[in-house]
């Protein structure tokens, strides 16, 4: 017989923290800490296995689960001493997922299940609080009707709005046991009127109703959009755990709360949380009432009036502080948690990894290794090499001028400039066409999720640190204000007061979330600094990777960027860059438009001194780590310029007769230019090209070792090989160039002549292109093109229509294609080796900057990657965490 049901409670329970598979984290955590004598309400988890059977049946449940919960349910009721329905002494339970993954706000929850016309008398005679009862059963209703009846939520805003105005109420804590019996008439007449049946009364039919409901949840539209943006996979399925309810809403001994052991935003070591006295947990997240702080310290901080629940409550919160620091010891690492108190009694709901800011994720895995909790290799592993991209961006420069209007809380740090909009699917659809959003809302709910991706920040007038947009806002690495509550917005409208002024939709804004505040227009910004935690935390994955990491830098200012993000050497210098450059386009296009030899070599010596300024430069700054220079690229038609008036332009500036320039940009033009004339068929038609960049390279390399002192071995890579004939007939004028240069400077040059590697019969006869070539370098770019058949220049029209199709897991122009591009990749790694057993092996196609392709690199066993420079700090950390997954054998897949 399959085991569906896990019990727990009353310090013991048949699973553990290691089951998160079967009974998703919140399950699994529930059985730990029950595991651990903390105090948790007795429950159980319905397994995620239930879930796959739940939709592989046509949405039913197994034969004997009914038979496996009624058990369960009968020893929850033993332990919390009350009855499932029963008249005198109801249980009354929460139901709520529980996937493997935390999603938080993404699929539903119903609570206070088990109150009927009966049972809510019982709870009011018991617990001597009619309004309480009355309260939770109305509140039940909402919540059920709306979740698994489908009833819209609106439908009870407006008969308690309604009843409100009628009697001259405002707050819901201003109505009487009365007034709320009353609305529950109300309520149920509604849902009878809607859904032409009365509201179940059946305490089992209650719940198996919100078992199947909160199972539907997981192919929700919210659900299924979070599990896209996190990779989580759809077969992974949910828990579902009932447990016995505990009331914050009992008066004024009891409370409800979240807190995280370490600061989710700066990663300081201390408690962090915000409680609601006399509340139930939806109070907190909701961001109806601004919750008070838990620590005194914080409470002072925040210049809060109201008081601490370490001042409110000392028992209670001394008794918390025991678990949570007992929690982070067990779990080694920092926890997010839940608790309520009912009438004095501590209760534990929740704990889980907090979620966190990048910033605050480097200090704990820093400050975890440096107190022993965890190992360097442990912190390392730890760092979301994707999420360290918001660590690499400007920030607010501290100088600059700004114009506050308006001042929240900082939600999430980083600072963004955009455009207002206040609506997510805007948002959506103006990311979409490359424009800057700032998401502004009174307060976010979990539709807006696509919204809050799009956009570059969020700003709510509504909500505390722990509201649903500061939460999501965080995970997702978006600078957020919340509860900036002197801003009004009116949607209708269009426009947003705040500071005395009018903006509107469209209007520029900064936004600052590390001091929450709102600027006006666009704030200047700074580079971000890379010391500190980041620095260290760098410093131990250096210490740990096997590959080396390069950047592909054109210019001097990327070739020091990437020298201030660690880089080991520049991989890809793409020389076509320097042609383009304005003062040199005139020369360029001199030798494209040459009609002989002489003409085009007359032009070419022109370009030489000023290739070789630039090699030189490069040279230097790079100060003897390797470069590598790739010869020219791209088709010729490129440089040659377009319409009419552009070729009327450049024939006047150089005196050629525009049907001229027309002419040759007909003879050039090609149906496919990718497929065309470019990489080394250009050399092979014009090798007076390569003769010229040879030589700017290697006198280039004298130059700069006689300034710096700091001997230069350029690496030159020729493109686009198919044949190890056509490397050869390259290779060979490169050395005549070299003997003649060695000839001039009387110095020998060391130099090495190599090729990319991206066209798969360059991969497939890798063992005899090696015997000619000293390196290779992946371009994963023209190999991800030519191995799919897909233009990578007409990929997007189609290829995001399979991502979402879930035809591909991802775009493999930016996330390597292991079953067919990286099976080339591995081929040529081979073969390679065979021909030439020590060559060097790189990669600097664009998927040298992708976390889950560096792990690729790794195993396929390449020498480097070489990627862009704000991408090295990411390949450096994707490196190292490659090299220990291999040591551990662990999979690569994201768990948040
Ligand atoms: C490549 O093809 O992967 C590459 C790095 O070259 P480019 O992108 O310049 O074609
Ligand atoms: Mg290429």
């Amino acid at each position: 017989m399959t085991k569906w049901v896990y019990s727990f409670g009353d310090g013991s329970a048949e699973g553990e923290a290691g089951m998160k598979a079967l009974l998703g984290g919140k399950g699994a955590n529930l059985a730990e800490m029950a595991n651990l004598g903390l105090p948790v309400p007795p429950g159980f988890t319905i397994t995620t296995e239930v879930c796959a059977h739940y939709y592989a049946n046509g949405r039913s449940f197994p034969d004997d689960l009914k038979a496996q919960v009624d058990v369960a349910l009968k020893k929850v009721g033993a332990s919390a001493g009350a009855g499932f329905g029963d008249k005198g002494n109801p249980l009354l339970v929460s139901v709520r997922s529980g996937a493997r993954a935390s999603m938080p706000g993404m699929m539903d929850t119903v609570l206070n299940l088990g109150l009927n016309d009966l049972t809510v008398e019982a709870v009011a005679g018991r617990s001597g609080d009619t309004r309480f009862a009355y309260d939770s059963y109305r509140r039940f209703i909402q919540m059920y009707a709306n979740v698994v009846l489908g009833v819209p939520h609106d439908h009870f805003e407006e008969i308690l709005g309604g009843y409100k105005d009628q009697h001259g109420l405002s707050l819901d804590t201003e109505l009487a046991a009365e007034d709320w019996a009353d609305i529950i008439a109300r309520y149920k007449a509604r849902v009878a009127d809607d859904l032409d049946r009365a509201f179940p009364q059946d305490v089992n039919e209650q719940l198996w109703g919100a078992i199947g409901a909160v199972f539907s949840s997981w192919m929700n539209q919210r659900a299924i959009t979070y599990r896209r943006l996190h990779g989580i996979p759809k077969d992974w399925g949910t828990a579902v755990n009932v447990q016995a309810m505990v009331f914050g809403n009992l008066g004024e001994t009891s409370a409800t709360g979240v807190a995280f052991t370490r600061n989710p935003s700066t990663g300081e070591k201390e408690l962090y949380g915000e409680f609601l006295v006399n509340a139930q947990g939806e109070d907190v997240v909701a961001g109806i009432r601004t919750p008070q702080e838990i620590t005194e310290k914080s409470r002072i901080a925040s210049s809060s009036d109201k008081p601490s629940l370490e001042r409110l409550m000392p028992a209670v919160f001394a008794e918390f502080t025991d678990y949570y620091t007992r929690l982070e010891a067990h779990y080694r690492d920092m926890q997010d948690l839940e608790f309520t108190v009912q009438e004095g009694k501590l209760w534990m709901l929740q704990t889980r990894s907090g979620k966190r800011t990048v910033k605050a994720a480097l200090k704990v895995a820093v400050d975890m290794a440096d107190e022993g909790l965890i190992s360097r290799e442990e912190a390392v592993a730890r760092i979301s090499a994707d999420g360290l991209d918001q660590l690499l961006h400007p920030t607010l420069d501290p100088d600059a001028e700004r114009e506050v209007i308006a001042t929240g809380l900082p939600a999430s740090p980083g600072a963004a400039v955009g455009e207002i909009v206040f609506d997510s699917d805007e948002a959506e659809s103006l990311k979409a066409q490359d424009r800057r959003v700032i998401l502004v809302r009174v307060e976010t709910s979990p539709e807006d999720i696509h919204g809050m991706h799009a956009a570059a920040a969020i700003l709510t007038t509504r909500g505390g640190m722990t509201s649903h947009a500061a939460v999501v806002a965080r995970g997702m690495g978006r600078p957020c204000v919340s509860g900036a509550g002197t801003i009004r917005i009116d949607y209708k409208a269009g426009t947003m007061t705040a500071g005395g002024a009018v903006f509107r939709k469209g209007d520029t804004i900064t936004i600052d979330g590390s001091s929450g505040q709102v600027l006006k227009g666009a704030v200047a910004m700074r580079q971000p600094e890379l010391s500190g935690d980041f620095g260290t935390l760098m410093a131990w994955a250096d210490e740990i990777r096997v590959l080396g990491v390069r950047a592909n830098a054109d210019t001097p200012a990327d070739a020091r960027a990437a020298r201030e993000f660690g880089a080991e050497g520049i991989g890809l210098c793409r020389t076509e860059h320097m042609f383009f450059d304005e003062d040199r386009i005139l020369a360029v296009r001199e030798m494209i438009l040459a009609s002989d030899l002489e003409g085009r070599q007359r032009a070419l010596a022109k370009l030489l001194p000023m290739q070789r300024a630039d090699f030189t430069e490069l040279f230097e700054i790079m100060r003897g780590l390797p470069v590598t220079i790739r010869l020219l690229d791209p088709p010729l038609h490129e440089f040659l310029p377009h319409g009419e008036e552009e070729i009327a332009e450049v024939g006047a500036a150089m005196g050629v007769a525009p049907d001229l320039i027309e002419a040759r940009v007909n003879e050039l033009s090609e149906f496919n230019p990718m497929l065309g004339h470019r990489g080394c068929r250009l050399a092979i038609t014009y090798p007076e090209i390569t003769e010229m960049q040879a030589r700017a390279i290697l006198e280039a390399a004298a130059d700069a070792a006689a300034k710096t002192g700091a001997p230069v071995e350029p690496e030159i890579m020729i493109p686009l090989i198919a044949t190890r004939a056509e490397f050869d007939f390259l290779a060979e004028r490169i050395r005549a160039v070299a003997a003649k240069v060695a000839e001039e400077k009387g110095v020998e040059p060391v130099y090495t002549i190599g090729t990319m590697i991206e066209l798969p019969r360059a991969c497939l006869r890798a063992e005899e292109i090696a015997r000619s070539a000293e390196f290779f370098s992946f371009g994963t770019n023209d190999l991800t093109q030519t191995c799919l058949g897909i233009s990578r220049d007409d990929a997007g029209s189609f290829l995001t229509e399979y991502v979402a199709k879930g035809l591909i897991p991802v775009d493999p122009f930016v996330s390597i294609d292991e079953g067919g591009v990286g099976e080339l990749v591995t081929i040529g790694v081979e073969r390679g080796k065979k021909g030439r057993p020590d060559i060097k092996l790189g990669i600097c196609g664009e998927h040298a900057g992708d976390p889950a392709s560096v792990d690729f690199c790794h195993r396929a066993g390449l020498s480097y990657v070489s990627c862009s420079p704000y991408r090295v700090p990411i390949a450096r950390l994707a490196a190292a965490q490659a090299a220990i997954r291999e040591k551990d054998g662990s999979e690569q897949h994201s768990t948040d």
